[in-house]
């Protein structure tokens, strides 16, 4: 039996838990999965996208640093990756990638199904206006919330993003210094990469009411300074980046081979090997 060839492509990509992920997928329906993780150096993605067609590739997730390049390997996309600009799903058809994202729905599946967050009308605060901070404001804004603010340290991605989300009456900017001026709010969303380069974004403890649920887009080591802020704030829930990771996986899987997985298995196996009171103490 041939196996189907999928890939990750990114830079740096050694630790990357997607093809443990995609393989434990794989073998819920007996499916023979080739999943290779492909480091395409700081900017040899399109060769790498050659050379995995070439090779038979069939479906590729894209991650840092090429998910915003990505779409421009892509001959058609999806509505979600031409309104974010970013594409984490890449497929072939015909001659040709198809470019879709996965990650905004993935966090509202985490969020919603797994946790029972019901977002609707919460008041927003996004830290970041990176590539993750796009992929997920569509989909958050969609999904019912309230008020947008988004706070970055570079004011002019903030800027360019809430001109890009195009509802000025709902979104708005603001810099890291008014954060202790901007009240309370019912979601903070950290997605920026500031702990993985050792740094962390500093949060009054005012942002936290008693409903607050605080989200990290990253996991493990990265997520212990939001979350300790978090726990110290006093937000009621304090969520981690493992469960979206599993959610836009599975999402990219059902895409590429028919069939949704069960998440539950896989998060459960992650989640043990990375428990959040670890992180968050
Ligand atoms: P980008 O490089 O596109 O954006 C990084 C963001 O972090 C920018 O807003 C940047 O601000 C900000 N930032 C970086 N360093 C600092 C710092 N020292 N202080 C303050 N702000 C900083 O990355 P992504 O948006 O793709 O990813 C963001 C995080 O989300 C990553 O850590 C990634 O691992 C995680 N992620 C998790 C996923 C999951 O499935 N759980 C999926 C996707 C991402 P500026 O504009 O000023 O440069």
């Amino acid at each position: 039996m041939h196996a189907v060839r999928c890939a990750l492509i990114g830079h740096p990509i050694a630790h990357s838990l997607s093809p443990r992920i995609h393989q434990a997928f794989a073998r819920q329906i007996g499916l023979a999965l080739a999943y290779d993780a492909i480091d395409a150096g700081p900017d040899g993605l399109g060769h790498a996208l050659h050379a995995f067609a070439a090779a038979g590739g069939f479906g590729c997730n894209i991650t840092l640093p090429f998910k915003q390049a990505a779409t421009v390997h892509c001959d058609t996309l999806s509505e979600r990756a031409r309104r974010i600009g970013a594409a984490n799903t890449l497929t072939r058809r015909g001659h040709g990638w198809h470019g879709d994202s996965t990650d905004g729905p993935g966090l509202l599946t985490d969020l919603g199904d797994r946790h029972g967050l019901d977002l609707r009308a919460r008041r927003t605060l996004l830290l970041g206006a990176g590539g993750a901070a796009a992929s997920v404001a569509f989909d958050l804004l969609d999904a019912g919330i309230g008020e947008l603010t988004i706070a970055n340290r570079t004011p002019a991605h903030a800027d360019a993003l809430a001109d890009r989300l195009g509802q000025p009456g709902r979104v708005h900017t603001r810099y890291l210094a008014d954060l202790p001026d901007l009240g309370t709010f019912d979601l903070i969303i950290n997605a920026t990469s500031a702990a993985r380069s050792g740094g962390n974004v500093t949060l009054p403890a005012a942002l936290a009411g008693p409903r607050t649920a605080a989200v990290d887009l990253n996991y493990g080591e990265a997520a212990i300074g939001f979350l300790a802020w978090a726990r110290s704030a006093g937000c009621r829930d304090m969520i981690d980046g493992l469960g979206m990771l599993v959610e836009q996986a599975a999402l990219s899987f059902a895409a590429w081979h028919g069939s949704r997985p069960d998440t539950s298995v896989v998060y459960a196996e992650l989640r043990a090997e990375r428990p959040l009171e670890a992180t968050a103490d």
